[in-house]
């Protein structure tokens, strides 16, 4: 986890649900999974990693052009949260460089985002976690301290954020000619998540990750009774919700909003019914 900047762990998660079913013999997920985004700022002279916290920057899971420290795609920006950060980890210095421009608004509305991570209302009417005011107003905080910067020209740009201005100059006339085009034979993003940088100002952010919680538990069998080691049931132990396991591996399937949520209420209620049926 040393490769992301912030942890946003809520305090007084010390997992003591979890360290209560092991104690009474049960095992834990052996492959662990981290709720990870790809929504922190850091400095242009910085990288992403444990020894930088970095701030905040909701727009980080947006599919803006994404790039690396030389300027150049490496992803398919359309994929969930962490594969980008997963994809930024064979990149150097594991760091992303987001560039967007003047229309950035209008993109956002146009890319119809899933999840916590979109600012326009849901089509049913949802309100969304953030707005774009919000969003927006934590872009300006950002540009003010020095973590996104804005520039007239992409030459700018690019010697802002420490990049390769030759390279990052090519890398948008390749984004703008897929825009045009709507579509991406490089990597396959959809059209409609598609942008042109040709408005300026332009703006670009180092990007890093942060981490949210860990998703993996207790192995359960299909009755959600914390097994042994043996794979056998504990006598009277279900378990539900985030300390439960048997679920998640390695990712948290961002694209399929609320199953977090969904599975706690929806199991603790299976769980609920089968008792009282005792
Ligand atoms: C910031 C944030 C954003 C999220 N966004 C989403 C989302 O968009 N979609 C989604 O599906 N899910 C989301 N989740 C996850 C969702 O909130 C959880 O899946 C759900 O709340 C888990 O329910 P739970 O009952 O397992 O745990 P919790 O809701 O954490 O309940 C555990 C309870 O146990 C209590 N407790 C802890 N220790 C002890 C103790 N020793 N003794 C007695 N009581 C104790 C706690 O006080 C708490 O009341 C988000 C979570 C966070 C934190």
């Amino acid at each position: 986890m040393n490769k992301y900047s912030l942890s946003i762990a809520i305090d007084g998660t010390t997992g003591d649900g979890i360290k209560a079913c092991l104690w009474a013999g049960a095992q834990m997920d052996e492959m662990h999974t981290a709720m990870v985004f790809d929504r922190v700022a850091v400095k242009p002279d910085e990288f992403g990693g444990s020894e930088t916290v970095g701030s905040l920057f909701w727009m980080g899971s947006n599919p803006w052009l994404k790039v690396n420290l030389n300027g150049e795609r490496f992803i398919n920006e359309s994929a969930p949260y962490d594969y980008v950060l997963n994809a930024a980890l064979t990149q150097p210095h594991h760091t992303i460089v987001d560039i967007w421009d003047a229309d950035y608004a209008s993109y956002m509305e146009q890319f119809d985002i899933h999840g916590c991570a979109r600012v326009y209302p849901f089509e049913n009417g949802a309100p969304t976690n953030m707005t774009l005011e919000t969003v927006m107003g934590i872009n300006e905080g950002l540009l003010a301290e020095g973590y996104i910067v804005q520039a007239d020209t992409i030459e700018e740009l690019a010697q802002g954020l420490g990049i390769p201005a030759e390279n990052l100059k090519k890398t948008v006339e390749r984004q703008n000619e897929n825009f045009d085009n709507q579509v991406d034979p490089d990597f396959g993003k959809e059209d409609f998540r598609l942008s042109a940088i040709r408005t300026p100002p332009f703006y670009g952010v180092r990007t890093s990750g942060y981490m949210l919680c860990t998703l993996d538990g207790i192995t359960i069998n299909e009755d959600f009774q914390a097994v042994n080691a043996d794979g056998e049931a504990i006598d009277g132990l279900y378990v539900a919700g985030v300390d439960s396991g048997s679920y998640y591996a390695g990712t948290y399937p961002n694209m399929s909003t609320g199953n977090c949520c969904g599975r706690s209420v929806t199991f603790a209620r299976m769980i609920g019914k089968a008792l009282a049926q005792k």
